[in-house]
């Protein structure tokens, strides 16, 4: 039986180490942390990750700062928000929530976020710390993805790793933190040619595609570890297709071909999801320690 790598439950274990730290230094620190989370305009999925991120802070004692942005609104007026985020002495962390409106240079409003207040690891500086292996903020869902594998003792070193994707906001980060970790990595992306005897060489296989089911059963080889950071929400005339149990959710592999054939793999939901809004609360617990003078306690839960 593959071993199941429950991101619910670890995130929940980190949640409360984070609440018991908060508890200890804020005394000292005389504030809670805080965290900023802006998202502009009403795209669904972002009203959903905003919701989980605020409930999550309030869960865990971090004081969130909730910017619900219209629309329309120009790239001056957001710089200048987070101009006025970047000075507030009550916030560790800022967080951009994307996509962002296509009016909008999401590179140029990344760069302007203090690199110290990033809570997502996006800033250029942030990135270029993880090229060179230095601390710094890392971006939270292959943040995430490292937890989950620690604590399931599954070894990187050596290993091969495939990562299917390249965006910023998880293939680069997560390639780089596996390389870093000592696997031998290779990137695949939507102009790789034969995606199917890349994948099938990984010891490792981590899929950010954003393609519902785009790996099977045949992408995949014995005892392979797989992790599924795809998430897409099934229209209901394609759960009633399905022969199996209603799926609401599903990610970018077909988990029921290959739950016999691979060493362990991450569900959806449940998997890399949780950890991904653990890892934001992580990463701003982090600045509020560093911010306030206070031990860096929780530097061993991020890679
Ligand atoms: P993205 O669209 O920015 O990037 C997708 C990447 O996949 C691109 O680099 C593209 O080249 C590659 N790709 C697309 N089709 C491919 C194919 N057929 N073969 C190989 N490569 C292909 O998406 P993203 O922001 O990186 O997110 C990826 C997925 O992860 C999405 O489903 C997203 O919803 C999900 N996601 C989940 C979490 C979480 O917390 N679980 C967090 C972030 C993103």
């Amino acid at each position: 039986m593959p071993n199941i790598l429950d991101g619910k439950k670890l995130a929940q274990e980190i949640e409360l180490i984070l609440k018991q730290t908060i508890e200890s230094g804020s005394k000292l620190a005389k504030r809670p942390p805080g965290l900023a989370v802006l998202r502009v305009g009403n795209d669904p999925a972002s009203g959903v990750y905003v919701n989980y991120k605020e409930k999550a802070c309030d869960r865990i004692g971090v004081r969130s700062f909730a910017n619900h942005l219209k629309e329309d609104i120009s790239l001056e007026e957001l710089r200048e928000i987070i101009k006025s985020l970047n000075e507030e002495k009550n916030v560790d962390g800022i967080l951009l929530q994307l996509p962002l409106p296509s009016h909008l240079d999401e590179d140029s409003l990344l760069r302007s976020i203090d690199p110290d207040k990033d809570a997502d690891g996006l800033h250029p500086l942030n990135l270029g710390r993880l090229i060179k292996g230095e601390k710094g903020p890392r971006s939270c869902t292959p943040a995430g993805v490292m937890a989950l594998l620690k604590r399931n003792q599954i070894t990187i070193e050596g290993k091969r790793a495939v990562v299917v994707g390249r965006s910023i906001l998880v293939g680069k980060p997560m390639a780089l933190m596996l390389e870093a970790a000592n696997a031998t990595v290779t990137v695949a992306h939507s102009r790789t040619k034969d995606l199917v005897s890349i994948t099938r060489e990984a010891d490792l296989l981590v899929v950010a595609a954003g393609k519902p089911y785009l790996i099977g059963h045949n992408h995949v080889s014995d005892n392979c570890v797989v992790i599924d950071v795809g998430i897409h929400r099934l229209k209901p005339e394609e759960e009633n297709l399905k022969e199996r149990k209603k799926i609401k959710l599903c990610g970018d592999v077909k988990m029921f071909e290959i739950e016999d054939k691979v060493a362990a793999y991450s569900p959806v939901p449940g998997g890399v999801g949780p950890m991904t809004v653990t890892m934001l609360l992580a990463n701003t617990v982090d600045r509020w320690q560093k911010h306030c003078g206070l031990p860096l306690t929780i530097s061993h839960l991020l890679p």
